[in-house]
């Protein structure tokens, strides 16, 4: 016998756990309901701790994703700093890191993802910064404030919006470098990626693409130097990577929850994993999407707090499907933001200037639209959504066309 019994597991204190408690209390659920998270704070929004909170214009609070006290008002038991160690999907029970064992009625993981680790030499140095959670922010913030000159490893979004950010709060010298070519081309392509990597560096952001990293090095033990396969030595005070997150399975894999062929827990469309009455959400999750007819996992806010609403409302039996286009947004700063609606594939087609940084893209494939981009212009990534949901076909250069109606299309 567990020690005791809930209605409802929420394993992972992050974000799909929290929009799930939330909207099973918001669509009337009333059994009890436990989260149980590693971290020491109650779930927040981990966008800001690249952007507003890494540049002091957010303060913790801001970033919480619910006051402190609502989970109390709101009958949910939040167990921070405590891990889920096993999962007993058969007799229905989790043992927690504190020994304690509990029963449950309907179980959801989401445990997130964890940060790809660069194995080099000179890796364990002090000042490489890897960056999820708020303790990270906090050392980068901190390290940022005497710092003069910090190396991004890695041209994605992480090393992007840091090095914005670090740029325009602290006056740091930022230098990115990273395997591809342009910044942000492995999302949009060569083309449209030019954009960013254009703001960055008229910035003053420098960036080394085609390089790859070879070592750190340092002195008295932190580290003074990236040095890169092709030669290249990048001095700096400190280092932050950005190379991509895994989703985190080991309880599910223990577990015994197939897994997908991106690494994440293989869902249905309604985000239930092999064992019935066991849902993912979130970074870990590998659903079988309505919309794009195939398996997808990704890495977006919107998206881990869309499925957590998705899996309260099967958890309550509601039988619905997660039919919700995937929205991605980012900032660099001030200096410009991008709204995202995707993924597809396709010849990219822009309508505005690249140019100005008013714009938006369409991926076209077969005449149909399957993504969009927006700089500027939300609008167009509203009729986008439409667009790619309802997969007519349509002509690129009449979408290119800045006098053509979408709202018509
Ligand atoms: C710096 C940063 C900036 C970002 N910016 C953007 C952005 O601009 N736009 C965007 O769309 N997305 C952005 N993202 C991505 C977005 O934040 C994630 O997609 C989202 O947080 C995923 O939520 P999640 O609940 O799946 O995972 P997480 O938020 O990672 O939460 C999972 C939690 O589960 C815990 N956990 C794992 N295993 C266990 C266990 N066995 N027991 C207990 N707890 C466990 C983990 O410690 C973690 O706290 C950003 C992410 C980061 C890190």
């Amino acid at each position: 016998m567990p020690d005791r019994t809930v209605d409802y597991l929420l394993v992972g204190g992050g974000l799909a756990a929290a929009s799930c408690a939330r909207w099973l209390r918001e669509e009337g659920a009333d059994g009890s309901i436990l989260m149980v998270g590693r971290e020491p704070d109650p779930p927040y929004n981990r966008p800001p701790l690249s952007k507003g909170y890494l540049r002091g214009e957010e303060s913790r609070e801001d970033v919480l994703y619910r006051p402190e006290g609502w989970w109390d008002e709101h009958g949910v038991e939040l167990m921070t700093r405590t891990s889920v160690m096993k999962l007993d999907t058969a007799e229905r029970v989790a043992t927690l890191s504190t020994k304690e064992t509990v029963g449950f009625g309907k179980a959801l993981v989401a445990s997130g993802a964890n940060v790809r680790r660069l194995r080099v030499d000179g890796c364990d140095l002090d000042g490489i910064h890897y960056l999820r959670a708020f303790g990270n922010s906090d050392g980068i913030r901190a390290a940022a404030e005497t710092a003069e000159r910090v190396v991004l490893v890695g041209g994605s979004y992480i090393g992007c919006e840091v090095a914005a950010s670090l740029t325009a709060a602290y006056g740091v010298k930022c230098s990115i470098l990273m395997l591809e070519e342009v910044a942000l081309e492995r999302q949009f392509g060569k083309e449209v990626a030019r954009f960013f990597h254009g703001v960055l560096e008229d910035h003053g952001v420098e960036l080394f693409g085609g390089d790859e990293l070879d070592r750190f090095e340092g002195a008295d033990g932190s580290v003074t130097k990236v040095v890169t396969s092709s030669g290249r030595e990048l001095d700096c005070d400190f280092a932050v990577v950005g190379v991509g997150v895994t989703p985190d399975v080991m309880l599910a894999r223990s577990a015994g929850l197939e897994l997908g062929d991106t690494g994440g827990i293989r869902c249905s469309a309604g985000l239930e994993t092999s064992a019935p009455g066991i849902f993912a959400a979130g970074d870990n999750c590998e659903y079988e999407s309505p919309i794009h007819g195939r398996p997808l996992r990704l890495e977006h806010w919107d998206v881990a707090a869309n499925q957590g609403k998705t899996a309260a409302l099967n958890m309550m039996g509601r039988g619905v499907e997660h039919d919700v286009l995937p929205y991605f947004f980012s900032d660099l700063a001030d200096w410009a933001s991008l709204e995202y609606v995707g993924p597809g594939e396709g010849e990219p087609v822009v309508r505005g200037s690249l140019e100005e940084g008013e714009f938006s893209v369409f991926w076209v494939d077969g005449r149909r639209v399957t993504a969009a981009l927006s700089v500027e212009r939300s609008d167009d990534l509203e009729h986008a959504r439409r667009y790619i949901v309802d997969g007519a076909p349509r002509d690129p250069a009449v979408l290119a066309d800045l006098g053509t109606d979408l709202e018509a299309l």
